[in-house]
């Protein structure tokens, strides 16, 4: 029987495993060096703020799995031997496949700072990055500061998290206005407000020169590169970015580049192996989107897609229009198509902002033609599935400002801000 070996028990492997097993006999294993089971990492903060425990994460039950003929191991895959089919893990055992899925996600990155292995220095990627941060920035006051550093969405979770255990949090930020590489200026600076409003130390344009070490190589203070200031903290949280998890392949043949470089049917340059998931990079992008894209859902579509070819069924993966979602303390953010912080040539803004600075909205459109290309919300949710065909539909400016509450999760709430928007919408006399 066919054995599918899965590295990475995460969303795109695990969906992978489920759906070769919906679709056939295969004989299916997969690998993890980091929990026994299946868990959802985006559910790690809520762990740690109390609300979840661990167990609860887990999306399925643990004789899932066997019932399911999905064998699980533990362990670290060492090295691919392609031309024998072979893995070896660091315990030195191996194990033959016949296909190959790499499933391996991301790592936090480090920057080779001084002191940034020292105990109390850490991503928020990981089961141990959850586990390290319990010991380290415990609930019980013995925490007296945290210093973040990379002010990205894992950045934000983690001043979140910091911030209900009441420990103070110094947030250091090498942009001059938050994630404002992804967001237009007034959505950048008004979380920035937001941040601050919720008592973070926010730092912004200033970056980490090195950690300090304390008693038996813990970290006692992170000093600024800019202002040479030492800031005392018991806890250092590594935030600017994660990249694919892929250095144990260097010397595998199979091609790298950022990530694993595979095509539309996620096939990388040796037959029978794949890669899914935040480590696969397209080696053309696919339309406006990123070569690499660190997203739950994209992880669980390339797992649903690669279940079909490795099947024989041989299926594209086609992502559709981009999406995503996120919160920065109270306020949720969405985003549908493209808004690009700094702006294309071809493209115009149209900006509306609540007086209450928790709300707004920005609609990206084409200057000349008025062809609705993305739009962003915070403080106010909305529909996936009418961006989506507004978008396939190629639907103006006009038509979408005038159609927002047909978007609103919540038309009452909407209609609060509706005659605002519209008004605001005129006044920049943007009509089509
Ligand atoms: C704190 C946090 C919050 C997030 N929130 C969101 C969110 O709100 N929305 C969203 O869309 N995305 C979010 N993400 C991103 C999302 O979680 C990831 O895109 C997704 O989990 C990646 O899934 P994956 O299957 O590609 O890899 P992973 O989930 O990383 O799984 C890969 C697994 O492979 C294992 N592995 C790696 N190398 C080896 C090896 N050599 N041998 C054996 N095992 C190995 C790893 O230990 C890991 O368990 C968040 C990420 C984090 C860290």
């Amino acid at each position: 029987m066919e054995h599918i070996v899965i590295i990475g028990n995460g969303i795109s492997g695990v969906t992978t495993a489920r759906h070769i097993r919906k679709l056939s006999d295969k004989k299916i294993t997969v690998i993890s060096a980091e929990t026994d089971h299946f868990f959802s990492r985006t559910a790690l903060m809520y762990i740690y703020m109390g609300h979840m425990k661990y167990e609860h994460t887990k999306p399925y039950e643990d004789y899932f799995w066997k019932k399911n003929r999905i064998e699980l191991k533990r362990g670290f895959v060492k090295t691919v031997n392609h031309q024998e089919k072979q893995l070896e893990f660091t315990e030195g055992d191996t194990m033959s496949y016949d296909k190959l899925v790499i499933a391996v996600g991301s790592k936090s990155n480090k920057f080779g700072w001084p002191g940034q292995d020292l105990n109390g220095v850490q991503g928020l990627y990981s089961k141990q990055d959850l586990d390290a941060l319990e010991e380290y920035a415990p609930n019980n006051n013995t925490c007296k500061r945290a210093v973040i550093v990379g002010g990205g969405l894992i950045g934000i979770e983690l001043a979140e998290m910091l911030s209900t255990r009441n420990i103070p949090v110094t947030f250091l930020v090498r942009e001059n206005s938050f994630w404002n590489g992804v967001l237009p200026e007034g959505e950048s600076e008004m979380l920035n407000r937001h941040i601050k409003n919720h008592h973070i130390d926010l730092r912004l344009g200033m970056n980490l020169k090195e950690i300090l070490s304390g008693e038996n190589g813990k970290a006692r203070a992170v000093v600024v590169a800019e202002t040479g200031e030492e800031l005392p903290c018991d806890v250092v949280g590594l935030t600017a970015g994660v990249s694919p998890n892929i250095d144990f392949l260097k010397e595998s043949g199979i091609e790298l580049g950022r990530g694993v470089k595979v095509n539309r049917f996620l096939e990388t340059n040796i037959p029978d192996i794949y890669a899914i998931g935040d480590c696969a990079e397209q080696h053309e992008p696919i339309g406006n989107r990123r070569p690499i894209e660190a997203v739950w859902y994209t992880g669980r579509m390339m797992g649903e897609t690669l279940a079909q070819t490795i099947c024989g069924n041989p299926l594209e993966y086609k992502p559709g229009h981009w999406f995503n979602s996120a919160k920065f303390f109270d306020i949720e953010y969405q985003t549908y198509g493209w808004v690009f912080a700094n702006k294309k040539e071809y493209e115009t803004h149209f900006h509306w902002k609540h007086e209450d600075d928790t709300k707004c909205i920005t609609v990206a459109y084409h200057k000349d033609s008025k062809l609705f290309l993305g739009i962003n919300t915070f403080g106010i949710r909305m529909r996936h599935e009418v961006f989506d065909r507004w978008l396939t539909e190629k639907r103006d400016i006009d038509f979408v400002v005038h159609n927002l509450s047909e978007a609103n999760f919540d038309p009452e709430f909407y209609k609060k801000f509706e005659s605002q928007v519209l008004s605001e919408y005129n006044n920049q006399s943007v009509s089509v």
